[in-house]
């Protein structure tokens, strides 16, 4: 048998004070987003004005799944996409008949009150519809390019050309907008074969990422060639994979100061969609890489469009880029709480502050900074409750049936029995009015 482990003989000093002497003196660097570098470009509509880059906040941008040719369906679906949070909205313009019903949604947005920039995307024949329906150019505030699909061979470059001779006479921003489904094969087949020639020969992704790139900022040069203003070029490569996204914006990033659109193509549906895409803008974001986001998820059955303009504002409120709505902090819930009581009031209460978001945003000036606090019991509650505006502690199972809730850090007073939850709505709305509503008033 082995004999027993000898006691270690007690440290002189304490494990903490151990840890103090072993890090490196000075205060902590806090984490925060990079600084951008881009060019700016401006989305307008009327009075309304878009800046997309430099100094301007984050952009959401989101797209109609509609028929176009549906005017009523794609305008309030554009008005939705608009009250959700999305600054610019992208419409499908396919076919003739497509172009012929913009002016009309323009139309109807605009009697709506709706003055949202629109944009067009456009594949195969936009050369064709940007000069044969003048009307749909003004209608649209910027024109999606996309360079692998605007023509094969010596047509290519004609009818790229024709886009943005449009662009110019309409003095129209574009983004030319590469996507790695659509990739100029061409393009790719000679990138390949160079790739052949070299003696170390790089990864096939690597060329793949490489001819992302040099799609896009090749097709930005021939556009500044035939006279456009580099501050009207917004750039993106679209790709599925998360390190790939990462790779073909780094690269851009590093290579040009255009205005960067990003997002991941076909991020796929529900959660899995919703994590990839955070994941792989978060990281880029960060490092300051990109000025307009876009979300594509694939709604799921009875999910409302206007999903992906709430995961994006989420991304950009998470990172502290920008802030929408109040945030409500909820504990995940444990053992020590068997019931559904903390859960359904921290959803009633997170529903209920973004239901009212549109009426208080110009009722309550600043009411999206407010904090929130919903607490399952005693363990964090109290402490999570304090450090927000206003937080509510439940109880926990076995606790004493009292909740006490907090206010500006300081415990105010605690509820009691069956109607805990309306009392906490109501005491939140008259925080908001006292606090939000005196600025308004002043
Ligand atoms: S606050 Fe309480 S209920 Fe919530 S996760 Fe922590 S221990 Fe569990």
């Amino acid at each position: 048998m082995n004999a027993p482990d000898a006691m270690p003989s007690l440290p002189a000093r304490s494990p903490l004070e151990a840890v103090d002497a072993a890090a490196a003196p000075g205060a902590i660097e806090l984490a925060a987003p990079a600084p951008r570098r881009s060019r700016q470009a401006r989305v307008v509509w009327g009075r309304r004005i878009v800046t997309v880059g430099g100094d301007a906040p984050v952009r959401v941008q989101s797209m109609t799944n509609t028929d176009t040719t549906d005017v009523i369906g794609t305008a309030i679906q554009v008005k939705e996409l608009a009250l959700a949070g999305s600054e610019l909205v992208r419409i499908t313009v396919n076919t003739p008949e497509a172009a012929d019903a913009v002016p009309h949604i323009r139309d109807q947005l605009d009697r709506m009150g709706v003055d949202v920039p629109l944009v067009g995307d456009f594949h195969y024949n936009g050369h064709r519809l940007l000069t044969d329906h003048p009307a749909m150019a003004r209608a649209l505030s910027k024109y999606r390019i996309n360079p692998g699909n605007v023509g094969k061979g010596d047509k290519r470059d004609r009818q790229f050309a024709q886009m943005i001779e449009a662009a110019i006479r309409h003095d129209r921003p574009v983004r030319i907008g590469v996507n790695w489904g659509s990739l100029d094969q061409e393009l790719l087949a000679a990138l390949m074969d160079d790739n052949a020639r070299r003696a170390e020969p790089w990864d096939a992704k690597q060329v793949m990422v490489q001819a992302l790139v040099r799609s896009a900022l090749s097709s930005a040069s021939y556009a500044r060639e035939l006279g456009m203003d580099a501050d009207q070029i917004i750039i993106s490569c679209k790709v599925s994979g998360v390190q790939d996204l990462i790779s073909v914006y780094r690269a851009l990033a590093a290579r040009s100061d255009y205005a960067l659109h990003l997002g991941l193509t076909e991020a796929g549906m529900g959660t899995k969609g919703t994590v990839a895409s955070s994941v792989a803008l978060a990281v880029l974001l960060q490092e300051g890489i990109g000025d307009t986001i876009r979300v594509s998820l694939t709604p799921q059955p009875g999910e409302p469009r206007t999903q992906e303009v709430v995961v994006a504002l989420e991304i950009l409120q998470a990172l502290g880029l920008r802030r929408f709505n109040p945030s409500v902090t909820a504990c995940p819930g444990c053992g020590r709480t068997t019931s559904t009581t903390f859960q359904e009031l921290a959803k009633q209460i997170d529903d209920f502050l973004r239901a009212q978001m549109p009426l208080w945003k110009s009722r309550y000036p600043g009411v999206e900074t407010l904090r929130v606090a919903v607490m399952g019991c005693i363990v964090n509650g109290p402490g999570e409750s304090k450090h927000a505006d206003i937080g509510i502690s439940l109880p926990g199972t076995g606790e004493a049936p009292a909740a006490p809730v907090f206010i500006d850090g300081v415990k105010a007073l605690t509820l009691r029995g069956d109607g805990i939850a309306q009392e906490f709505h109501k005491l939140v709305e008259a925080y908001i009015e006292r606090r939000f509503g005196a600025a308004a008033r002043d």
